[in-house]
């Protein structure tokens, strides 16, 4: 393709997606496909020829639309939002039209100096100070496998780099709680700690936060086992129910168990989502005592709207990262060594994208307080929502609402145990299943209760009282079910 052919077929690319984004409350939110129909559509031969360009903008439309889940559509209220402000699209648009290579400062100073400066943006932002210096990882996943790959090796004296995981007498621990996400399990898997070295803190049973009391017993009954405590992660903002742990007493209890310890325990953040939160000022008591860490991630690809992969990672002390991570063959080598940021030298990939340009452009064509007014729209709409469930008959908000998500079961009458579990199920995926709306059905104390998650950039009051409407029509429409089931099932 030449650049004047890809001029054409460009601006006629943008004009489908700003006409994709403008229609997008007329589609289902839920992808309509089983599984294999949209492999099934396409050419199982690769192409031999060239083709027109028409011909693949009109099977965007025909087999790839109807496989989508449009997570932009403003009914969208499940899993957290996947906001992809069309201001990022366009940085992420100039990234790839200046497909540069990002091995080293020197492949491109302007990729590693961006990146160094909107990290920063994002760091005053979000009021942390300065001591934290950042990179933007592809996702919070690989930013608490890099954590904890930096805390194995601090843990060890970096011999681990050396003797590898032979060389450990004891085994290391990790800690977090079962409301953490999925993803620390992984990474305490992938670096090398084993699922058996990771402890799950209890949590308060109201708030879900960690018990950092029991924390520091974990510490102590470990340590006189022969085992060494690595490392914590803590979430801030729960994917389940945005639970937020306790920083200031993870701190203290850290601390005083450092002060005996040859290694200090590392201590991650893992705030991908509510991260985006603390541009608001008056949120930031939710992560208050988060200066006290080592690591921090949070994603601006989910509620702030930059596009993915956007997950910031900060640390307090690079060097623990190019210590751990830092390759540099002589091909790489250059007069700037030592003057320059390596980000290669800061996690696992050697080549990256110039990934920051999605969040230079936008923070610049947005602009922050765009930002703030959004996050603040949807925690009213979060509140509004949680006061309509309380106030309802037989609806329950089922935990405390921290941020923008809302918890909720419909317990009508005396339904309990396998038939309240089928009920809620039932209701909630003829939500799902009528395209209008979709909120994510998950287990809370093995219970199956919906999570609303609120946060789409389009997603405005009014949206919110139709899926507040939606929800009581499939609830009572489940319950009519039931209770027509009944005779039936019982006999
Ligand atoms: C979404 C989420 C993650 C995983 O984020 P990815 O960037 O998709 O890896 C991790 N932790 C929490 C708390 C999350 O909400």
């Amino acid at each position: 393709m030449t650049p004047e052919e890809f001029r054409e077929a460009g601006h006629q690319l943008i004009d489908w997606i700003a006409d994709y984004r403008s229609t997008i409350e007329e589609r289902r939110v839920l992808a309509d496909v089983v599984p294999g129909e949209v492999s099934g559509a396409l050419a199982a031969l690769p192409p031999t020829a060239p083709e027109a360009f028409s011909s693949v903008l009109a099977d965007l439309d025909a087999v790839v639309l109807p496989g989508v889940t449009n997570v932009q559509h403003p009914m969208h209220f499940g899993w957290f939002p996947a906001n992809a402000a069309l201001a990022s699209v366009l940085g992420d648009l100039a990234s790839s039209g200046i497909g540069s290579l990002g091995i080293s400062w020197e492949s491109c100073p302007s990729l590693t100096e961006v990146e160094e400066v909107v990290c920063d943006w994002m760091r005053q932002l979000v009021g942390l100070s300065e001591a934290w210096s950042g990179t933007i990882q592809d996702t919070a996943s690989t930013a608490c496998v890099v954590a904890l790959l930096a805390a194995r090796e601090r843990a060890t004296d970096f011999s681990e780099t050396a003797g590898g995981l032979q060389a450990s007498e004891r085994p290391l621990v990790v800690y977090t709680t079962d409301q953490a996400h999925s993803s620390v399990l992984k990474a305490v898997a992938i670096a090398g700690y084993g699922a058996d070295n990771l402890r799950m803190v209890p949590v308060d049973p109201v708030t879900r936060a960690m018990r950092a009391d029991v924390l520091a017993t974990m510490l102590e009954s470990d340590l006189a086992a022969g085992s060494q405590p690595a490392a914590v992660v803590a979430s801030i903002g729960t994917t389940g129910t945005t639970a937020f742990d306790p920083l200031v007493e993870i701190a203290v209890v850290l601390e005083r168990a450092n002060r005996t310890l040859a290694h200090p325990i590392w201590l991650h953040v893992d705030a991908a989502m509510a991260g985006s939160a603390m541009l608001c000022p008056e949120l930031r008591p939710l992560w208050e005592g988060v200066e006290a860490a080592d690591s921090l991630s949070f994603n601006p690809h989910k509620w702030l709207g930059t596009i993915l992969d956007t997950s910031l990672f900060y640390v307090r002390d690079s060097q623990h990262l190019v210590r751990v991570f830092s390759s540099n063959p002589s091909y790489l080598q250059s007069s700037a060594d030592g003057r320059v940021t390596q980000y290669r030298d800061w996690g696992i990939p050697l080549g990256r994208r110039f990934r920051a340009l999605k969040l230079w452009f936008h923070l610049r064509l947005d602009g922050p307080e765009s930002m703030r007014i959004r996050i603040r729209r949807d925690l009213a709409n979060a509140r509004w929502l949680a006061d309509q469930v309380e106030a309802a008959p037989d609806w329950q908000v089922v935990a405390p609402v921290q941020l923008q998500t809302v918890c909720v079961r419909h317990v009508p009458g005396d339904l309990a145990g396998e038939s309240l579990e089928t009920h809620t199920q039932r209701w909630a995926s003829s939500v799902n299943r009528s395209g209008e709306a979709y909120v994510t059905p998950s287990k809370l104390d093995d219970s199956w209760m919906i999570r609303v998650s609120i946060g789409v950039e389009g997603t405005e009051r009014r949206h919110v009282e139709r899926l507040w409407q939606l929800l009581r029509t499939a609830a009572a429409s489940a319950s009519d079910e039931s209770t027509a089931a009944e005779p039936s099932g019982r006999g």
